[in-house]
């Protein structure tokens, strides 16, 4: 299946003219064409998304477009890497305004697929990843990395590119990503770009469209308990009282925490002073469940405290 759409983007030999985006659900059909592409010298950049497409996902596209010749994005909301219990049915689907703005932001290709042609019936092939997937999103979502590994996984398939974009507002994601794509050999390069934010700090999520106006006001509270954590990593504070602080915070702002934590930005392990480190923070307003996180740069030996002597 493919169907057109006026795009605002190069023409094939950058002549300036527009062309139309292509919205392929075959992934034989679209690793061809991307082949083809690549072939022809011109470097591709993917960026798998499951839709309800927000200024985020757009700065991915926008990354890409820079960076590359030629550019493809999925809209694939992966049923494996929801839970039994989460929102996969109620997951916002605005399609056709998703193809406009991909149209608009100079995407050639949008990577569509049916279920069936990512998870053929009778499937029974996961990847499992461990390491960096164990805590946090791993522990408190079981099977949730398997399925974003997996989906992932079969998305490069279809979508030889040269390189990947992801955001790092899904931190633990994109260590996940990255390790598998090293661990398997898979010929393709894993960008991570800034995470986009409204002016009041809330990153931006598909799924904030959930949030009650007054849960929406209540959400700034976990970037400032990001920014908290921030300004007291370079103190004599130590780890345990930065997620003290932190939690007190997002719990004080109405937020119900699944974790506040300072850990190592790669092995998401205890943080050193030596090494850069991440904030972590999960919680639910309402029945709405956001992360967030921010990185903490290396700062050298705290000034020596009670706390952490
Ligand atoms: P999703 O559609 O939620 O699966 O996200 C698709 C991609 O967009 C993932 O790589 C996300 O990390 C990235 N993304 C989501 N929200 C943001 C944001 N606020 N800033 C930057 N990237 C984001």
């Amino acid at each position: 299946m493919a169907a057109s759409l006026p795009a605002a983007n190069r023409g094939p030999a950058d002549d300036g003219g527009p062309r139309a985006i292509e919205v392929v659900a075959d992934p034989v059909v679209l690793r061809a064409e991307v082949l083809a592409t690549r072939a022809g010298g011109r470097r591709v950049g993917f960026v798998p998304t499951m839709g309800a497409l927000h200024a985020g996902h757009l700065a991915l596209v926008a990354r890409a477009a820079a960076e590359c010749d030629e550019v493809a994005a999925s809209i694939f909301v992966n049923p494996t890497q929801f839970g039994p219990n989460e929102d996969f049915a109620e997951y916002p689907r605005p399609v056709a305004a998703d193809l406009v703005a991909l149209a608009g932001a100079g995407v050639r290709w949008v990577f569509a697929p049916q279920v069936e042609a990512l998870y053929p019936p009778g499937h029974a092939t996961r990847i499992v990843v461990d390491g960096p997937a164990a805590g946090f999103e791993g522990a408190i979502r079981p099977g949730h990395f398997a399925g974003v590994a997996t989906v992932v996984c079969r998305l490069f398939q279809a979508v030889p590119a040269d390189a990947a974009y992801f955001g790092a507002k899904d931190w633990q994601q994109t260590l996940v990503v990255r390790r598998m794509v090293r661990d398997l050999g898979l010929p393709i390069e894993v960008v991570v770009c800034p995470t986009v934010r409204e002016p009041d700090g809330l990153a931006l999520s598909s799924r904030n469209a959930f949030l009650s106006p007054a849960d929406r006001r209540r959400a700034v509270a976990l970037a400032e308990s990001l920014a908290l954590a921030a300004a007291m990593w370079p103190t004599a504070a130590s780890v345990a009282a930065i997620e003290a602080a932190m939690r007190a915070h997002l719990e004080a702002g109405g937020v119900a925490v699944d974790y506040a934590t300072v850990v190592d930005a790669e092995s998401l392990g205890p943080a050193c002073d030596t090494a850069a480190a991440v904030a972590l923070v999960a919680g639910r307003l309402g029945s709405t469940r956001l992360i967030d996180n921010r990185l903490l740069p290396p700062h050298g030996p705290r000034p020596m405290s009670e706390a952490n002597r």
